[in-house]
């Protein structure tokens, strides 16, 4: 049920910048969505066929962008993109660090009418 929470509080961030907005109806919604996430986008877009029902976000179009998986070196502190879980920096080949992006999932923008 780790994606029906998700996606609850992704529609709670949208409606209520609809409202602000002052928006009729929402059109589109543009996440960005860590490649190391484990949100799955059909998920997201199955939970919120069901729970934007009457809301003015029904019907939006759901937009994904994903982003790499960044780390940060703690030896060096050298950021670089991981490759097929390969952690080690290519820097200093320490292997210590710390993922700096690439888990997030978050509203970057909407569109409205
Ligand atoms: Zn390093």
């Amino acid at each position: 049920m780790h994606e029906m929470s998700v996606t609850e509080s992704m529609l709670g961030v949208v409606l209520r910048h609809a409202q602000r907005n002052r928006a009729g109806k929402v059109t589109a919604i543009n996440m960005v969505l860590g490649e190391f996430s484990t949100v799955m986008p059909e998920s997201v877009q199955f939970y919120f066929d069901i729970i934007s029902k009457d809301t003015i976000a029904e019907g939006a179009d759901l937009n994904f962008r994903r982003t790499k998986l960044i780390a940060k070196c703690e030896t060096c502190g050298d950021e670089f993109e991981v490759v097929e879980y390969d952690f080690t920096c290519p820097g200093c080949k320490g292997e210590k660090s710390e993922i700096i992006s690439g888990r997030e999932f978050q509203v970057e923008s909407i569109e409205i009418s």
